[in-house]
């Protein structure tokens, strides 16, 4: 999100210091970055038209408030860390929207329901990789540096907990890797991969993601339901052709649809965008991060940990985010990323139900039995 935002802004910019006062721009797509650019180059006296293919601004900001669901729920974005540049989290608190710290260290069990201290040794064997891939003479992937530099060679024998060195690096793997990058190892490059985690002052939106885009849009003349089909860019302007068959033209265009539409080739540039654009859509890759959110009448599990994982086993879901901490409520969110997310997206919501319960498995705990009075003599 910071980065959609940071990269709007920069866009805005890049306009407004070649751009004569009062000239129209149009920008193509309402999410965070499309949003961050119009709602900049409005404030800065532009005439501004947002043009969006869907019926709904915000793109993948996808907040659901729905009567069966306690709080907004998303299906998109959660988590805002700090960053110097944009500061989005401290937008939140301007704007009300309720956020709340999120620990980075997650309470993890084994497939027994074990409780299990997480050691170093996937880490270790990450950074080991990494670090031997940026020996070599050309990038390749995360899993062709663990192979290569022979960091995947780990004994699958128990280490302690019914838990192998293998297993922990499968675990870093799936927990961390994939789940950041939205892709598996195997998609991952082994120079630009960063061997840590993510940030450790992450926090959790808990109050509507959803609600940083009114403000961002308020005044700015949209038009949705628009999917931009052909986008055609001389010296004296742009044109702009829309599904509808319409067409719309500005003095200057900003094109903030995702990577995976730049890839599919539905929207035509005329002409085509320069050779090292094209060659950059075409080498680049989309992640998926998919979230499944549950809701329960009473709580399964005893722990008070916002953020569960599972080592060992075979589950899809090994990476749970407990809201009841958070908000009081029994409501679980399962991550799935990579390629498991891909096979997942296929399946059936039964499938997809079995695979999140199977994955939950080590955290339910028996409710304890009432005692049965034993009868007077
Ligand atoms: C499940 C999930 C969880 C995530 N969690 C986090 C998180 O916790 N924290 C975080 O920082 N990031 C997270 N992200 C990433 C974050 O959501 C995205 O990086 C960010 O929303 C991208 O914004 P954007 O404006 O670049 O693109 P988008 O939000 O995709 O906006 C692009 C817009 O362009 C429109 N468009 C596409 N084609 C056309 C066309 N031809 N004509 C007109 N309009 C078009 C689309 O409809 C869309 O509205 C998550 C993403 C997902 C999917």
């Amino acid at each position: 999100m910071q980065g959609g935002r940071d990269t709007g802004l920069r866009a805005a910019r890049e306009v407004i210091a070649a751009a004569a006062p009062g000239e129209r721009i149009a920008v193509i797509g309402a999410g965070i970055a499309g949003l961050s650019a119009a709602r900049f180059l409005k404030d800065a006296g532009f005439e501004v038209v947002l043009v969006e293919a869907r019926d709904r601004i915000g793109g993948r900001i996808d907040t659901v408030s729905d009567k069966n669901w306690p709080f907004p729920i998303e299906l998109g974005p959660s988590f805002v860390s700090h960053s110097g540049t944009t500061s989005l989290d401290e937008e939140f608190t301007r704007l009300g929207i309720a956020t709340a710290p999120f620990p980075s260290a997650s309470e993890t069990r084994t497939d027994a329901g074990t409780v299990v201290a997480v050691p170093d040794t996937g880490q270790k064997a990450v950074a080991t990789a990494l670090a031997w891939a940026t020996q070599q003479a050309s990038d390749m992937s995360v899993q062709s540096a663990l192979d290569g530099s022979g960091a995947s060679k780990l004994s699958t024998t128990d280490a302690g907990g019914g838990v192998s060195e293998a297993d922990w690096l499968a675990f870093r793997v799936a927990t961390v890797l994939d789940i950041d990058a939205g892709a598996s190892v195997d998609h991952q490059s082994g120079w630009y991969t960063s061997a840590d985690a993510g940030a450790d002052d992450e926090r959790i939106v808990l109050g509507g993601y959803a609600g940083l885009l009114t403000k961002a849009a308020e005044g700015i003349d949209l038009l949705d339901s628009s999917v931009v089909t052909k986008l055609a860019y001389r010296d004296t302007g742009v044109s702009l052709r829309l599904g509808t068959g319409e067409s719309l033209s500005a003095d200057r265009v900003i094109v903030t649809v995702p990577l995976g539409v730049l890839k599919s080739g539905v929207l035509e540039f005329d002409p085509a965008l320069p050779f090292a654009h094209r060659g950059a859509i075409a080498d680049l890759g989309m992640g998926t991060l998919d979230k499944v959110w549950l809701q329960f009448d009473e709580p399964f599990w005893s722990t008070a940990a916002p953020l569960w994982t599972t080592v060992g086993g075979d589950e899809d879901f090994r990476v749970w985010i407990n809201m009841m901490p958070l908000t009081g409520e029994p409501v679980l969110v399962g991550l799935v990323a990579g390629d498991t997310a891909l096979r997942l997206a296929g399946a059936d919501d039964a499938t997809v139900l079995a695979a999140a319960l199977r994955g939950l498995t080590p955290f339910y705990v028996p409710p304890t039995p009432t005692p049965t009075p034993t009868p007077a003599a």
